[in-house]
């Protein structure tokens, strides 16, 4: 009987599904062959009826293997000005000066960071399994720690502590989050900000690209809150960031008590994402029909932004890499490498020179990044039409 790890209620359904994905689509293939023999997992998105949770039941940590051919970089200047939006945001709401910020998977360290940058009396630490190695910068001020989260890291009460983009990856989030709550009640209560990829978001944008492997558990406002109850945690506030993509949660460590009375239920949540499940197909072959028409009238197609959403996007509408023309991601670590599974090059933009100047579409894979990829283009001396993913021009 399959559990619901959040509420374990036994009530959950099976919705959006794939046969191969995978396991990790960030991981950097420098040789085709390489992208060939990529780890593939199968992908079964279950939701709970009860609390609205919705994970890969399938899902095996095994597969998953951080190394240094792993890279989720994004340069952008609009991830810059985000991380600025969201420190400016808590170092107002938290009065951070002078003291010691967390952050919980800091993945490089860029956004702590942003937020010693806009504190500029503040500390961060900064702790991520998947650093290359411990250091520390800014004149003692931020310490990063190549380390799995442990109480005995945590020296003093921390002022805030920042967990994003974590929770989606960890197939037991409760026990995850208890451990983070019993260090921090050690030293009494602490404020807590989170942030997750909205499920909402996705089912309501139709975003068949943001389902993926590295991804195992999918939150709603509903879910998240309740996940955090779980495990000690008090929910204060939420809202949506970056787009509405994600979705932020501001919490207060507490003692776990009693255990809630139980989810308030996201039925309409439920529904939704069944729904949504059955109707996926039409959507992508929809999609792969509007590219293959555009390629019969003379045009050629670029797909920009080879992260996450790239990479899923090309597999699924062009799974023997016959359609899209050209790949194109800032991250010169990418450029040169290939798509796991799909075989795809990963380009730099000015790949596009050798493009037709006349008949280019580039099809942008996070509309956040649209006025960026149109600057570039403009830089170039290009002059192409700009479409999102689901083909609406932009
Ligand atoms: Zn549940």
């Amino acid at each position: 009987m399959m559990q619901c790890p959040v509420c374990h209620s036994t009530a959950s359904r099976d919705s959006v599904w794939r046969d191969s994905l995978p396991t990790m689509q960030n991981y950097v293939h420098r040789t085709y062959e390489s992208s060939m023999a990529a780890f593939r997992g199968e992908f079964r998105l279950a939701v709970c009826q009860s609390c609205g949770f919705a994970w890969n039941r399938t899902f095996d940590r095994k597969k998953i293997l951080y190394d240094e051919n792993y890279d989720n970089a994004v340069p952008s200047t609009v991830m810059g000005m985000y991380y600025q939006e969201i420190s400016e945001y808590l170092n107002e709401k938290y009065n951070l000066h002078g003291g010691l910020i967390v952050d919980i998977g800091c993945g490089n360290g860029e956004f702590l960071r942003a937020l010693c940058d806009v504190q500029p009396d503040c500390r961060g630490l900064g702790i991520d399994p998947a650093l290359d190695h411990s250091k520390e910068e800014l004149d003692g001020r931020l310490a990063l720690v190549r380390s799995e989260f442990s109480s005995d890291l945590l020296m003093e009460q921390p002022t805030l502590v920042v967990c994003r983009h974590v929770l989606e990856h960890i197939p037991e989030p409760v026990a995850f989050l208890r451990c983070i709550n019993n260090a921090l009640t050690a030293y009494g209560s602490c404020h807590c900000f989170f942030e997750v990829p909205d499920l909402s978001w996705i089912v309501e944008n139709r975003a068949f690209w943001d389902f993926c492997y590295e991804h195992c558990n999918y939150f709603t406002s509903g879910s998240l809150s309740e996940t955090l109850r779980r495990a000690g945690f008090e929910p204060r506030a939420t809202r949506l960031g970056f787009g509405s993509q994600y979705r932020w949660m501001e919490a207060r460590s507490e003692q776990v008590k009693a255990l809630p009375w139980g989810p308030a239920g996201e039925h309409g949540l439920v529904d939704q994402v069944l729904r949504y499940a059955d109707d996926e197909s039409v959507d992508i072959a929809a999609i792969r029909d509007q590219i293959k028409q555009a390629k019969t009238e003379g045009q050629e197609i670029a797909i920009w932004g080879m992260a996450t959403k790239g990479v899923i996007f090309s597999l699924l509408i062009d799974p023997d890499a016959t359609l899209i023309d050209f790949c194109i991601d800032m991250n010169p670590n990418k450029q040169g490498c290939f798509v796991p599974i799909a075989g795809h090059s990963i380009e730099a933009p000015e790949v596009l020179l050798k493009a037709s100047k006349e008949k280019l579409i580039i099809i942008v894979m996070n509309e956040n990044y649209g006025e960026e990829i149109f600057r570039k283009c403009r830089e170039m001396g290009l002059d192409p039409i700009l479409v999102n993913a689901n083909g609406t021009p932009i």
